[in-house]
């Protein structure tokens, strides 16, 4: 055992508090990081996904539009399966909102209320 000054070598005292509270707390502030980059990723890719829904159902209109005089279905349900192929998903990946609730069978728009979903 290596003595300095009446003290224990440094290599035989292992981690103080001080040591073991810095740390954690640069792990904690790391982890956070992690964690609020992954909720943004999240959240931008249902933002994506919900403006590809739009897209579709935009596209399914104008198709349905195409081959009605002009005119806009009734209801969104109306376009499949002949111009919505697939299972399509009616609601918003962000959660409940329903985009059949979010049509205007008169101007053919459909949107979402959630912000950041708008095309
Ligand atoms: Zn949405």
């Amino acid at each position: 055992m290596i003595k300095w000054h009446g003290r224990k070598a440094r290599s035989d005292r292992g981690f103080t508090v001080v040591e073991l509270m810095v740390t954690m707390l640069i792990l904690g502030i790391l982890v956070g990081i992690v964690v609020m980059t992954m909720s943004i990723s999240r959240r931008k890719a249902k933002e994506s996904a919900c403006r590809a829904n739009l897209r579709t159902l935009i596209d399914g209109l104008i198709l349905y539009k195409s081959t009605h005089d002009g005119a806009y279905p009734a209801l969104l349900e109306h376009l499949a399966p002949d111009y919505i192929k697939g299972s399509f998903d009616w609601t918003c990946p962000s959660g409940s909102i329903n985009y059949r609730l979010n049509y205007d069978p008169i101007t053919g728009d459909v949107w979402c209320t959630e912000s950041g979903h708008q095309i």
